[in-house]
């Protein structure tokens, strides 16, 4: 699978050149508040009709820099960024829900996101997870009150595939709303509104901001749907984005192209290493799928990320622990799409009990050499015994 970033999504990331003084980044303005020379300035800006800033819980010329970009680089008309992933994936449910409607979950999400929709329990929204296998059945999940779709693809732990083209046409049909948590692809390896997906929600704390020292998140989708979110979600939620790190994410995109093919040549790498590998018994990635969602994957996405997860042949979770500690160049952490390679486990439950066959390590790649990773790897699994 080859991974291909357009050259028009390059230009958009990398060049730049309309700033004040000849500059080739955009100024960072750090601040809480933009001044009016008359009230009757103000008094037109409130009307909107005068364009002007007033405050950054709401527009900072920094942060609309980014929000450009990032709409540009998904082709929706608009875009909004907060100040976490969280924040932005929040905004958009409770702006977009209402007391007594339903939300259908395709595919295993971010845990948070699920915790989330428990917490809407509260507003009587209830909802239902249906996995990747039970997308072909759609519409029998489908319930009256059903106003979302929620769904991540591929998944970031299992890396389940669905059909986003299908679940777009199905839920337009009956006038449901989609959101995807495009968080893993970034838009330039999946863009899911050309796919006919409503709402794109990111992280930018990952890929995106790329060096692991910034939190945010983002929203692209229509300009009808975001001015609900921005009012409801954006402006009286209050999760603003500092300045400073928009400019942080600014100069994370500078480098997320060639960042995500550097990463994508590593994985290739890797991945055939450990499918070769017979202390492995189970390598999920896009590149380990079977011919059905190889093909559907490749008619949704333009290549691969470094993120990924395995299964190891021994069941002994004291192995399974030693593998863990004994890798040297990774470290144990959540989060991915840094720079460095991190290690974590889906659910650390499974460590209580002496055996499992449900523990699944996620790697997360980083920028060092496919072949240093690799040795790594080697001297952890010879550390350990299939037992
Ligand atoms: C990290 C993550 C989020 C949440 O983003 P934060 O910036 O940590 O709030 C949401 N979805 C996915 C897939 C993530 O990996």
């Amino acid at each position: 699978m080859q991974t291909k970033i357009s050259t028009k999504d390059k230009v958009i990331c990398l060049i730049d050149n309309h700033y004040p003084n000849q500059a080739v980044n955009p100024p960072i303005y750090q601040n809480s508040i933009f001044h009016f020379d008359t009230i009757d300035d103000y008094i037109a800006y409130k009307k909107r009709e005068l364009k002007s800033y007033c405050y950054t819980r709401g527009n900072n010329p920094t942060t609309e820099v980014l929000e450009h970009k990032l709409a540009q680089l998904d082709q929706g008309e608009t875009c909004r960024v907060f100040s976490s992933g969280m924040g932005a994936i929040s905004a958009t449910l409770f702006a977009l829900l209402n007391s007594g409607d339903h939300v259908l979950v395709i595919n295993d999400i971010y845990g948070p996101t699920k915790e989330y929709l428990q917490v809407l329990a509260k507003f009587n929204i209830s909802f239902d997870v249906i996995s990747s296998f039970d997308t072909k059945n759609l519409t029998s999940f489908i319930k009256d009150n059903t106003r979302i779709i929620y769904t991540e693809s591929p998944a970031t732990m299992t890396f389940n595939v669905v059909d986003l083209r299908y679940i777009a046409e199905v839920a337009k049909s009956r006038n449901i709303y989609t959101v995807i948590d495009n968080t893993c692809m970034t838009p330039l390896l999946q863009k899911p509104l050309a796919l006919g997906f409503d709402v794109a929600v990111y992280s930018l704390s990952k890929y995106t901001g790329g060096h692991s020292d910034v939190l945010a998140g983002a929203v692209v989708t229509s300009n009808q749907l975001l001015a609900k979110i921005d009012k409801e979600g954006f402006k009286l939620g209050g999760s603003v984005i500092s300045p400073n790190d928009a400019f942080l994410l600014l100069r994370g995109l500078r480098t997320l192209p060639s960042r995500l093919e550097t990463l994508a040549n590593i994985t290739q790498e890797v991945v055939s290493y450990l499918q070769s590998n017979n202390k492995v018994n189970a390598v999920l990635h896009p590149l380990a799928y079977n011919e059905e969602d190889r093909k559907l994957y490749q008619s949704q996405t333009t290549g691969i990320t470094s993120l990924l997860s395995i299964k190891l042949t021994t069941n002994n979770t004291t192995q399974i622990k030693k593998f863990i500690d004994s890798l040297k160049t990774f470290s144990i952490a959540v989060s991915w799409g840094g720079f460095e390679n991190l290690v974590m486990v889906q659910d650390i439950s499974e460590f209580s009990k002496p055996q499992s066959e449900n523990i699944i390590i996620r790697l997360a790649l980083g920028l060092l050499d496919a072949s240093t990773i690799i040795a790594d790897l080697e001297q952890a699994f010879n550390q350990i015994e299939v037992l």
